[in-house]
């Protein structure tokens, strides 16, 4: 086995939370079966929505395309089980992208029948860089830690710089959530292919997998496997368990030392982050042809009577996946995607697992009903921020509405960990807070570039008709010219021209 090393950088801040995983790692991960219906919703990535290519009563098959990428930032969708389209249409979402969403529906038809998915013709190691890069958009990969990045659009962006380091995220500090520990001590060999070939695509000589100190399975399976593919440009890394190490930019300040600057990229200090999950999921589609039709979830809580992880297929409803976990308790009264500290609170349960969803958290307590109060300015909420904000400066100018201040105290570096939240004593929901002041600034940043845009077309009709204008008035003169040599007849017709012209 191959041992992790620990030479690390210092992170600010931070908080170490009670874990809650044991009981949803007791037991291996478990194959969801195919539900009866699979709802697709075409925006699961950051991005524009995929195109659907499919039309209703279409019959389709698991791994066949279903729409399209579209745009810049574009992600195809596959259907993740065969069976008959039947509607295209909005549906409730956890995604962020609204309460409802356009999705393909499909009735599934039981039997799973996979469509033809081409496999590399030779070694993968032969296949170049731009051309891997292409295959993985193809297989509709995002993203598996939340954040849904169009994969094979950061690997381009990144091939573009100079890098240092790949490293893999396998730090998943959220508690409750356990679907990359599981995947890491159960497919350790497809993450380190996986990491193998996203060095390929970025043309990049290492990969740090970094794994927390509380993972002891996750890292000796990681250790056997490194050690099994004799490669010695993977190295195994492990971190301390602290709140919220697994953010992209903390963990690049922890394993390089290197700060990414605000606003910017992992690039612009040479280095690349990807989820281990989205390194089983490259590894997957390039290696064995699926592309990302399912993931591993993790169903937990008090408020669920069999917390596990589960394989389920992407657009299997989450009524489903809490009914395979046993069902809810009698104590179950919040359902929240995600984790307890970054997820979204749902109000039904007939919203799809999304390529984004690593968790869903059935709690017995209600949401916090604690009484807010003033801030008292203790300072606690600055001490535990990773991002070396001062929430309570920022809540101030959320609370005035004012977005130039907000601006100027780095409101948008905000990772929204909810670690102010946890140790305010007033209760003050800080980062409830500051996600509508985003969300109000990023509207307001939208309204500014479509004002600019309909400023630009005004300007560009004004020359246009001006540039007319004066196209008109040099024929004009030209006729004149014409019509002094031709006599007044010739000048009566130019003017009735132009009179026709003014009334147009
Ligand atoms: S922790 Fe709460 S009370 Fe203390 S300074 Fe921050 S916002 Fe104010
Ligand atoms: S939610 Fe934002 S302001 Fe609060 S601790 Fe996290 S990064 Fe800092």
């Amino acid at each position: 086995m191959t041992a992790p090393t620990y030479d690390l950088g210092k992170l600010h801040g931070g908080l170490r939370l009670e874990a809650n995983k044991t009981k949803s790692t007791s037991a291996p991960i478990y194959e969801a079966p195919v539900p009866a219906q699979l709802v697709l919703p075409l925006a699961q990535h950051a991005g524009e929505p995929a195109d659907p290519v499919v039309g209703i009563g279409e019959q389709v098959l698991k791994g066949q395309l279903i729409a399209a990428a579209y745009g810049a930032m574009g992600v195809p969708v596959h259907a993740s089980s065969s069976g008959t389209v039947v509607a295209i249409e909005p549906w409730p979402v956890s995604s962020r992208y609204g309460e409802n969403a356009p999705c393909i529906v499909i009735n599934c038809d039981g039997e799973d029948r996979p469509a033809d998915t081409e496999k590399p013709a030779g070694p993968v190691s032969r296949m170049p860089p731009a051309l891997l890069r292409q295959r993985i958009l193809e297989g509709g990969i995002a993203g598996l830690g939340g954040a849904v990045f169009p994969t094979a659009q950061k690997l381009i962006q990144a091939s573009g710089c100079e890098l240092d380091y790949l490293i893999l995220n396998g730090v998943e500090c959220e508690p409750y959530i356990s679907c990359d520990d599981m995947l890491m001590r159960e497919r350790a060999d497809a993450i380190v292919g996986g990491g193998q070939i996203l060095m390929q695509a970025l043309g990049i000589e290492s990969c740090h997998v970094v794994v927390e100190s509380d993972k002891p399975e996750a890292l000796h399976a990681l250790g056997d496997a490194i050690a099994a593919a004799e490669d010695t440009r993977l190295i195994l890394k492990q971190v301390p368990t602290i709140y919220p190490s697994g953010g992209e930019d903390q963990l690049v300040q922890l394993v390089t030392n290197r700060e990414v600057p605000s606003g910017g990229l992992p690039t612009d200090v040479a280095c690349v982050v990807q989820n281990v999950g989205t390194a089983a999921a490259v590894y997957d589609w390039i290696l064995e042809g699926e592309p990302l039709i399912s993931r591993i979830t993790t169903v937990t809580g008090d408020g669920v009577r069999s917390p596990q992880n589960l394989r389920a297929r992407i657009g299997t409803t989450i009524a489903d996946l809490v009914a395979f976990a046993g069902g809810y308790t009698d104590r179950a009264t919040q359902l929240i995607v995600g984790g307890p500290m970054t997820g979204k609170s749902m109000t039904t349960d007939r919203v799809p697992l999304v390529k984004a969803s690593n968790c869903i958290l059935v709690l017995s307590e209600p949401p916090s009903t604690g009484v807010t109060r003033t801030c008292i300015r203790c300072g606690e909420c600055a001490e535990v921020c990773p991002v070396l904000l001062l929430p309570q400066q920022l809540h101030w100018y959320a609370c005035a509405d004012d977005e130039d201040e907000l601006r100027r105290h780095g409101l948008t570096d905000c990772i929204e960990c909810g670690c102010c939240d946890l140790v305010c004593p007033s209760h003050i929901a800080l980062t409830a807070r500051f996600r509508q002041a985003k969300a109000r600034i990023r509207e307001l940043a939208d309204e500014k570039a479509r004002a600019e845009r309909a400023r630009r077309r005004f300007e560009a009709r004004e020359e246009r008709i001006e540039n007319e204008r004066r196209e008109r008035e040099r024929q004009l003169e030209a006729q004149k010219s014409h019509a002094k040599r031709a006599g007044p007849e010739a000048i009566a017709e130019i003017l009735r021209r132009k009179r026709r012209e003014e009334k147009d």
